[in-house]
């Protein structure tokens, strides 16, 4: 096996011949006033932008996968590198150097969907699928919730009914992020009345196939990440269900807790909107940073943060020994949200009047879409409420409230 200082050494070549490096392009440190002032808790690009940028993602992915670092970590049976997640990590770092197009719309595809698929997919499945998601072919998303069943996803009201070799599928789903770009979806289906937990089967759709109909919805941030998903007679061949019928539940469980995973991660790294930098830049440029009270709760969110961010590495640590999250994964969420809360109303104090009227002054009106979007992180990926029942009754064996 390579070294890892050679294979850096390596990547590091490959990437300079192909990007430019950030630090040329001026966007590798943050400097309060300079560049774009969009700081964003959701990725909500412009519709069109969005679309004009997917085949740079896709090309992106195309050539990581052609020259090995497409799946760095993943089983040489399946395209992958076969290293250790070390190496992974250590080239995910590196590609922050450079002006690459980068995953962030890819999060559900391979945070989400790949690792599932790699636990419950068939030999042929995971052949088939596990390359065409990591070199960008396909791109994946989540249909799991409804109008009628969020946190009691247990009892969606999908349908799938069998037909020989093939299933019917028809219902609707909802809140279903990046469902306007995506090619395949993870969707739970329900393929028997009875029993709970043991009558729900996954399938992977085809989001092209006749029968699916995908509408934008509109958040209060004014974006439309999210979509609604109707299913009407979708047909869909047996070879694309995910384990054994009646299964679903467990297969729903696994990307649930891939999601919470894959929150934790996206959220707490990089020099993003949880950057201590940023934030002191802000209290600066507020003329705020002689506030005692102001100075006193910027120590308290960065100790939240900070703390948040330690709990995050030992759950990466699981991770690195390919543990599969537990139910503890839940932590790493309620910590987010209740940061992204602690982030609005900090941000809000700070900036006062400027942060709802659009003055043009850099680095103020801008934060208005994280205090708006924050509370959707309240939601996405089970709601605070029920996952600290979770934490509860799986984690410290609390009674289950009857
Ligand atoms: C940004 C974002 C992205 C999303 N992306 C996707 C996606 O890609 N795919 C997908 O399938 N879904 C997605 N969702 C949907 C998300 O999973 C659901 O919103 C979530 O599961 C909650 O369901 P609900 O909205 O129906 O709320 P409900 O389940 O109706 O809950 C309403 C309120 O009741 C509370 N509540 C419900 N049950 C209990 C209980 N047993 N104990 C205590 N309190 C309870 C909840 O905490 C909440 O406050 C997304 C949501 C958001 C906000």
């Amino acid at each position: 096996m390579t070294a890892l200082a050679e294979f850096l050494a390596q990547a590091d070549g490959w990437l300079a011949a192909r990007y430019p490096k950030a630090a040329e392009t001026g966007k590798s440190r943050f400097a309060w006033g300079e560049g774009s002032d969009e700081v964003r808790v959701f990725q909500e690009p412009d519709p069109v932008e969005e679309a004009d940028a997917l085949p740079a993602i896709r090309k992106w992915r195309q050539e990581l996968w052609d020259h090995g670092y497409g799946w760095i970590a993943g089983p040489v049976q399946y395209g992958g590198a076969g290293l250790p997640s070390a190496y992974e990590r250590a080239f995910e770092q590196l590609t922050r150097r450079y002006e690459v197009p980068g995953d962030s719309a890819l999060t559900v595809s391979l945070g989400m969907i790949a690792p599932t698929l790699l636990r419950h997919g068939s030999e042929k499945q995971k052949q088939h699928w596990l390359p065409r998601l990591y070199n960008g072919e396909q791109i994946a998303c989540q249909l799991f919730s409804e109008p009628g069943a969020g946190s009691d996803l247990a009892s969606l009201s999908t349908r799938a009914v069998r037909e020989g070799d093939t299933w019917r599928i028809s219902g609707q789903k909802v809140w279903t992020s990046g469902a306007h770009l995506a090619d395949i979806g993870e969707i739970i289906c329900r393929t028997a009345d009875e029993p709970r937990h043991h009558n729900l089967t996954a399938f992977l759709i085809d989001m092209h196939a006749p029968g699916v109909e995908v509408r934008p919805l509109r958040q209060m941030t004014g974006g439309a990440a999210f979509n609604e998903v109707f299913l009407d007679d979708v047909v869909v061949h047996d070879s694309r269900r995910l384990d054994s019928e009646g299964n679903g539940w467990q297969v729903g469980l696994t990307t649930l807790g891939y999601e919470r995973r894959a929150m934790g991660h996206s959220a707490f790294g990089g020099a993003g909107i949880l950057s201590t930098e940023r934030l002191i830049s802000l209290v600066r440029a507020a003329g705020q940073d002689q506030d005692p009270v102001i100075c006193q709760e910027f120590g308290e969110l960065i100790s939240h943060l900070r703390a948040a961010k330690y709990t995050q590495a030992v759950m990466a640590a699981q991770a690195k020994a390919g543990r599969p999250p537990g139910p503890e994964i839940a932590l790493n969420k309620i910590a987010l949200s209740a940061n992204m809360k602690r982030l609005g109303e900090f941000v809000a104090e700070v900036l006062g009047p400027a942060l709802v009227a659009d003055t043009g002054e850099w680095g103020t009106y801008a934060w208005t879409s994280v205090v708006l979007g924050a509370p959707g992180y309240r939601l996405g990926g089970g709601t605070d409420e029920v996952l600290k029942n979770t934490i509860a009754q799986r984690v410290l064996g609390l009674p289950r409230a009857t």
